[in-house]
C-alpha cells in the first residue's frame, strides 16, 4: 500500500453512523495477482449490521427532508473528491481486485459518473396531477423516498456496483447500508472516507464489511426497517435473497448473471466486430456480467472473423494489473480459474477445438490465458454457463431465425451484442433478442444516462437513467375532497 499517496484512503474498519467501527476478528484482503496480503480489515458482525440499519433509519428524516439541491451539492462534492483521488482509488482497486490499472481508473470515473448524474436527476423528480372524476375532488401523485436501502455487491466492480446503487438511493432521499464482497472491501471503505470528507451526514452512507455473508445478508434482507433491498451478484444467490425479502415484502431490485450472445452477420463491418468482441469479452479478464459469453458468426464470414480475432487476442498481454501494458489481469481466485478451466475441458471433450490459450501459463494459478474455442455448439457447457473468464467460444450459424433461437435459448437476459449494416435486419434482430440491453455495432454498453438491467433470470429493476430513480421511490396518491 506504499504506492497510495493519500494514506487516509486506506480504511480497515466498517463505516457506520459516521464512525469507523473496529471489530475483534479480521478479514485478510489478498492481491489476486501475487497472493500477497494487501490489508487486514475488521470483520463486522450481525450486531454491526443491525446497528448500521438503525443508524440509516435514524438519519433518514434529516436526509429525506433536505432539498434535492442540498443533496445534489453534497453529492457533487463526493463526485469531485472521487475524481480528485482517481489515481489512488484505482490503485487500491487493482491491488484488491486485479484488473489492469487503466481499467481501474475507468471504473472509478464510471462509478463517480453515477453520483454526478443522479445528483442532477434528483432535482427532476416530478409528480403528477390527474383529472378527477368529480368536480369537488382533485387527484395528485407525489414521489417520496422509499426509506432505508440495503445492498450486497460483488467483487468484480468493487467501486462502481456500490456507486450505481448508492447514487440513486441518496439522490432520491434514501439512506444506504452497503455490504461489499469480502474479497474487495477496501474500495468501498475508501468511498466512505470520501463521502465523509464531502460532508454527507452520519448514517446516510454506511459500509459494513463482514465475512458472515449469510448472517449479514439476513439482516439486510429481513430487518423491518429496511424498505428496499438491491443486489448485484449471481442468479443463484439472488434467488435466495429474493425469498428472504419476501418475509417483510421489501421493494427489491436484482442485477444478476448473464450469458451474452455476440452475433456477427455477413453484412457486418468485420474489423469493428473484432474490436467490439475484444473489449466486450476480455475486459476485466472476462469477469463482467455483460461480457460476451457466446460469439455467433455467420458461416460466410466465419473464417475471416476468426482469423482477425485470433490475431487481435494474441496481442493481449496478461499479467499483474499494476504493470504498464497489461490488458488482462488475474482471475479473482484459483477456484474461479479451476471453474473456467473445467468448462473449457468439458467442451473440448464434447468436440470443441482449442485455437488459443486454455491454461494458466507461467504466471500462476490465478491467471488464465485469453482463450478461443471453435467448433462450439450452443448446447456445450461453455455456451450454457456464464463463463466469467477470458474464453471466447465461436459458434457458426446460417440464418437469422437460427441465430435468434440460439441466442435466446438461455435463462439469462442481460446484454446482447450484434454487428450488421442492413437497416431492416438491425430492427428485426434488436426487437427479437430477449435481453434487457442490446448493443448494435458497439462493444461497450453501460453509462449513467442509460437504463442498465436484465430480463428473465438476469434480474429486475434498472440502474442509471431517468428510470433508475423509480426503484428508490414510492408513488403516493393524494385524493383531495371537499373542494
Ligand atoms: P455471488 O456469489 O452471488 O456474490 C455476490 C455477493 O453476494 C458477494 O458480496 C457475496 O459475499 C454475497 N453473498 C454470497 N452468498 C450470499 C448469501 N447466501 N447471503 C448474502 N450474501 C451472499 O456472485 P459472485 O460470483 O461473487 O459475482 C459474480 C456474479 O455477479 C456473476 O453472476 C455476475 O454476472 C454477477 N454480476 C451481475 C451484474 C449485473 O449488473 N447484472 C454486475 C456484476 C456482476 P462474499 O463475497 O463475502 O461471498
Amino acid at each position: 500500500m506504499d504506492i497510495i499517496k493519500d494514506k487516509d484512503l486506506i480504511k480497515t474498519h466498517s463505516y457506520i453512523d459516521g464512525q469507523w467501527r473496529e471489530g475483534d476478528s479480521k478479514i485478510t484482503v489478498t492481491n489476486p495477482a501475487t497472493g500477497e496480503k494487501v490489508a487486514s480489515v475488521s470483520d463486522a458482525s450481525v450486531t454491526d449490521a443491525n446497528y448500521a440499519v438503525e443508524s440509516a433509519k435514524k438519519a433518514l428524516k434529516l436526509w429525506s427532508s433536505k432539498s434535492a439541491t442540498e443533496r445534489a451539492n453534497l453529492m457533487r462534492k463526493w463526485f469531485d473528491l472521487m475524481m480528485a483521488h482517481q489515481g489512488d482509488l484505482a490503485k487500491i482497486l487493482t491491488l484488491e481486485q486485479g484488473k489492469p490499472l487503466a481499467e481501474a481508473k475507468g471504473e472509478i470515473a464510471y462509478g463517480a459518473s453515477y453520483i454526478e448524474w443522479f445528483a442532477e436527476e434528483g432535482k427532476r423528480v416530478y409528480g403528477d396531477t390527474i383529472p378527477a372524476l368529480a368536480g369537488d375532488k382533485r387527484i395528485v401523485v407525489i414521489k417520496q423516498p422509499v426509506g432505508v436501502v440495503a445492498s450486497i455487491t460483488p467483487w468484480n466492480f468493487p467501486n462502481a456496483m456500490i456507486a450505481r446503487k448508492a447514487a440513486a438511493a441518496l439522490a432520491a432521499g434514501c439512506t444506504f447500508v452497503g455490504r461489499p464482497a469480502s474479497q474487495t472491501p477496501l474500495s468501498a471503505l475508501a468511498m466512505a472516507e470520501l463521502a465523509e470528507r464531502a460532508g454527507i451526514p452520519s448514517g446516510v452512507f454506511n459500509i459494513v464489511v463482514g465475512d458472515d455473508a449469510i448472517g449479514i445478508g439476513k439482516v439486510l434482507t429481513q430487518h423491518p426497517d429496511v424498505a428496499k433491498f438491491t443486489f448485484t451478484g449471481s442468479t443463484a444467490v439472488g434467488k435466495q435473497l429474493i425469498a428472504q425479502c419476501a418475509t417483510t415484502v421489501k421493494k427489491v431490485s436484482m442485477e444478476l448473471g448473464g450469458n451474452a450472445p455476440f452475433i456477427v452477420f455477413d453484412d457486418a463491418d468485420i474489423d469493428a466486430a473484432v474490436e467490439g468482441a475484444l473489449v466486450s469479452k476480455y475486459r476485466n479478464a472476462g469477469q463482467t456480467c455483460v461480457c460476451t459469453n457466446r460469439i455467433f458468426v455467420h458461416r460466410d464470414v466465419q473464417e475471416t472473423f476468426t482469423e482477425k480475432f485470433v490475431s487481435a487476442v494474441q496481442k493481449l498481454a496478461m499479467g499483474n494489473g499494476m504493470k504498464d501494458g497489461v490488458n488482462v489481469g488475474p482471475i479473482i481466485s484459483s477456484k474461479a480459474v479451476a471453474d473456467v478451466d473445467a468448462l473449457v475441458k468439458a467442451s473440448i471433450s464434447d468436440g470443441a477445438s482449442l485455437m488459443l490459450g486454455g491454461e494458466s501459463g507461467e504466471l500462476g494459478d490465478t491467471f488464465y490465458q485469453p482463450t478461443i474455442l471453435t467448433n462450439v455448439t450452443n448446447d456445450m457447457p461453455i455456451a450454457r454457463n456464464e463463463i466469467f473468464g477470458p474464453v471466447s467460444p465461436i459458434i457458426p450459424f446460417d440464418t437469422e431465425e437460427e441465430v435468434i433461437a440460439m441466442a435466446n435459448a438461455t435463462e439469462y437476459g442481460l446484454a446482447a451484442y450484434f454487428y450488421a449494416r442492413d437497416i431492416g435486419r438491425v430492427w428485426r434482430i434488436a426487437e427479437s433478442l430477449d435481453f434487457g440491453m442490446v448493443a448494435i455495432n458497439e462493444g461497450i454498453i453501460s453509462n449513467a444516462a442509460a437504463p442498465f438491467g436484465g430480463v428473465k433470470q438476469s434480474g429486475s429493476g434498472r440502474e442509471g437513467s431517468k428510470y433508475g430513480l423509480d426503484d428508490y421511490m414510492e408513488l403516493k396518491y393524494l385524493c383531495m375532497g371537499g373542494i
